[in-house]
């Protein structure tokens, strides 16, 4: 298995879907909607100024200032965070300022302020802030407002609300719908390696500070090939296929099965240390050899476990170490669980097979379980 390639493999899923690439996304249309932002407040700052509207016009020019300023902030910082909030926030305040030094006329701006709203904060709040701004503005030129203008302006925003409303929503559900199909093996319909990789980065980031308990195992269908050259490709597809929901339907629901390799998974069990997450390993190995539909092709697996320690964040270490538990079952005769043990010092002592670590004389094939009362070791 090409362990040591995990962090070049990550890092190419990441560019293709991940985060960054995200945030890279974010970042430009970010910088696109404040560029053109800057191009149509500059030049009405300069408009103010020739026509000695000298109040408005530097207040057009400190937004103007204000845009280059964030834009200068997102292209270095490549990211937005924590900047949306403020700029609907800002363009509150720069609207209902418009709004009482130009009256009525101005009240036409709102249409622009709701879509800043929609288009940097989350819908709902978009929605909310964009009422509380409709009210407040109106507020403001109450004097100077018609019926016939209440007729045709409150419709027009409430259709504009609605429209960016449902937008926001639709491109909401086409993300996650995207983000379901990229991270969702087609073949085995279980969690893919773009999945398995952010998890893992998730994890690695939070080990150290989140208390938690995670065991890790490696799978690895045994002498695969074999069925496929015996069967033929299709039906080692139907195989895999069968093998993962087997192993899906085996796992505690807070428990995930990701396909991380072509006839290998990852199981990642929360709240199981080692001991726990070893006799899930066993009662896995001992299912997939008596799994009826499996029968025929006198299937096995080999499993390496490992328990994540909490203070190593360094992901890749603790893949190696189920792997290198993985390759001693294969090694010693397949259709077996090695553990690398929680006091990992990589030499081979680091590492005991099931029978060994729970003191089990004999694993009789696939019926060990059935026939030996487990007993852990002193
Ligand atoms: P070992 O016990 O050492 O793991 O032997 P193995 O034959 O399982 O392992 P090996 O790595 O030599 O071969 C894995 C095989 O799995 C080879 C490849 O053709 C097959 N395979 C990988 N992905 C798929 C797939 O999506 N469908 C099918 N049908 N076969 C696959
Ligand atoms: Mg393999
Ligand atoms: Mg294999």
């Amino acid at each position: 298995m090409p362990l040591d390639s995990v962090q070049e493999e990550k890092t190419n899923l990441e560019n293709f879907l991940g985060q960054n690439q995200i945030k890279n996304l974010d970042t430009r249309y970010y910088l696109y909607g404040i560029s053109v932002a800057f191009f149509i407040i500059f030049p009405m700052a300069m408009y103010r100024f020739y026509t000695g509207d000298r109040v408005i016009g530097m207040f057009d020019l400190a937004i103007s200032l204000l845009l280059l300023s964030l834009s200068v902030r997102i292209w270095y910082r490549k990211n937005t965070d924590h900047i949306n909030y403020f700029v609907f926030g800002i363009s509150s305040i720069l609207m209902l300022v418009i709004v009482s030094v130009k009256g009525i006329d101005s009240l036409i701006w709102i249409f622009a302020f709701v879509g800043i709203g929609y288009y940097t904060i989350d819908k709902t709040y978009a929605l909310f802030g964009s009422i509380l701004l409709s009210l407040a503005s109106t507020a403001i030129v109450l004097d100077q407002i018609t019926t016939s203008f209440m007729v045709s302006f409150y419709p027009s925003l409430i259709l504009l609300n609605t429209l960016l409303y449902l937008g926001a929503s639709k491109s909401g559900y086409q993300q996650d719908l995207l983000f379901e199909l990229a991270t969702i093996d087609s073949l085995t319909r279980v969690k893919n390696r773009l999945a398995f990789n952010e998890k893992i980065e998730e994890l690695s980031s939070s080990m150290t500070r989140i208390k938690q308990t995670v065991s890790i195992m490696i799978l690895d269908i045994d002498h695969f090939k074999k069925i496929n050259d015996t069967f033929g490709h299709a039906e080692g597809d139907q195989v895999l296929a069968d093998f993962a929901q087997l192993i899906k339907s085996n796992i505690r629901g807070s428990d995930s099965i990701y396909r991380y390799g072509g006839e290998e998974f990852v199981v990642l069990a929360y709240n199981s240390n080692l001991e726990s997450a070893a006799k899930l390993a066993e009662s896995i190995r001992e299912k997939v050899a008596l799994f009826p539909c499996l029968a025929k092709y006198d299937l096995t697996v080999s499993i390496g476990v490992t328990e994540i320690p909490a203070n190593n964040a360094n992901a890749v270490s603790w893949l190696d170490r189920a792997d290198e538990a993985l390759y001693l079952s294969k090694n010693r005769g397949r259709n077996k669980v090695y553990l690398a043990l929680h006091d990992d010092t990589n030499n081979s002592d680091s590492y005991m097979e099931y029978a060994k670590y729970f003191n089990i004389d004999q694993i009789d094939g696939s019926l060990a379980s059935n026939v030996i009362k487990l007993k852990k070791a002193d």
